[in-house]
């Protein structure tokens, strides 16, 4: 453990630690190190040392939307979901750190009168992790509400489009803070459209079982699970791995999937799905310290 000591002066650090603690899909190997952060000074540091040591690094937020490789890491991966975490309203805007939940931070604002975060308030990802993918639903994206980014960055340089962003070209860029431009309404108006939508993802999707919400983006014409559905796949099952059969474009970890269970089934449905309707369906999923990426 060469670097542990040093490591140590800028955050919390485990060693070894097993990412699927770390992930929402609960598959992945052991980071050799994994560090929090507790303040930007400790960030800007850290990221100095890794840079002077030459060692990989990966940012990541409540990892729900990775599939972490079932091999060891051997890097530092940097969790800003202990530290980040302040939030300030002011008037129709709310700054917060990229670290916090996206899903605190819908409640916070419905409970101010706040509106528009209200289509985030199921997506169980970070702050920054939202921002990272221009998350959405219902219609609605993280662009839409986003007025700045720290390094204050303006919303329409941030090259949004469906669940990318700038940043996906960047990966080396970290969301460190942003503000939203919310507008005012009344907060049972704001609370009545989350539990709606609520019911809607508990009656629709599997969150019961461990996943990384839907593994593929929409095509143009047809969403995912159509096209999953309508190729047999619903309740396929490779091990562990399984396409749920409340949603066809979740695959869940049904029994101890190993991450290489839910790469095979991956690849089998953008085979079959492509051998069927001859559309290649994209991963929304990101494969994260593979050899080889999907
Ligand atoms: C049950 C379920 C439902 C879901 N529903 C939706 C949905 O409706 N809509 C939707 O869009 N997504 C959905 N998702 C996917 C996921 O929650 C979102 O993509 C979320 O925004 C990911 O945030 P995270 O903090 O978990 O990011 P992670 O999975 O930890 O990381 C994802 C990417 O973001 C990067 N990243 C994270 N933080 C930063 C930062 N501070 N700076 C720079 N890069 C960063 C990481 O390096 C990585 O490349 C769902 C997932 C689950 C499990």
């Amino acid at each position: 453990m060469e670097y542990l000591n040093e490591l140590e002066q800028f955050g919390d650090v485990l060693v070894n630690e097993p990412l699927l603690q770390h992930t929402t899909l609960k598959v992945g190997g052991k980071a050799k190190y994994f560090v929090y952060p507790k303040n930007e000074v400790h960030l800007m540091s850290l990221l100095n040392f890794i840079k002077e040591n030459e060692l990989d690094y990966k940012i990541i937020g409540k990892g729900s939307n990775l599939l972490a490789s079932d091999d060891d890491y051997d890097g530092v991966v940097i969790c800003l979901d202990r530290y980040f975490d302040e939030v300030v309203f002011e008037k129709n805007y709310v700054s917060a750190y990229a670290g916090g939940s996206i899903i605190y931070l819908a409640y916070e604002a419905m409970k101010r009168g706040l509106s528009g975060l209200e289509f985030a308030s199921g997506i169980p990802g970070t702050i920054g992790g939202a921002v990272y993918m221009n998350a959405g639903a219902y219609k609605c994206e993280i662009k839409d509400i986003l007025d700045a980014v720290w390094v204050w960055m303006k919303a329409d340089e941030c090259e949004f489009a469906y669940r990318t962003s700038i940043f996906k070209k960047h990966p080396d860029w970290i969301i460190l803070a942003v503000r939203f431009h919310l507008t005012e309404k009344d907060p049972q108006e704001i609370k009545d459209i989350m539990d709606s939508r609520r019911a809607r993802r508990m009656a629709s999707q599997p969150l019961d079982k461990p996943s990384a919400g839907s593994v593929f983006k929409n095509p143009d014409d047809h969403p995912a699970w159509h096209y999953i559905e309508e190729s047999g796949l619903r309740g396929k099952r490779i091990n562990g791995a399984m396409v749920s059969c409340k949603h066809a474009n979740f695959i869940v970890n049904e029994d101890h999937a190993k991450a290489q269970d839910i790469l095979d089934l991956i690849e089998l449905i953008q085979c079959t799905v492509k051998e069927k309707f001859g559309i290649e369906l994209k991963t929304e999923v990101e494969c994260f310290n593979w050899k080889k990426n999907s």
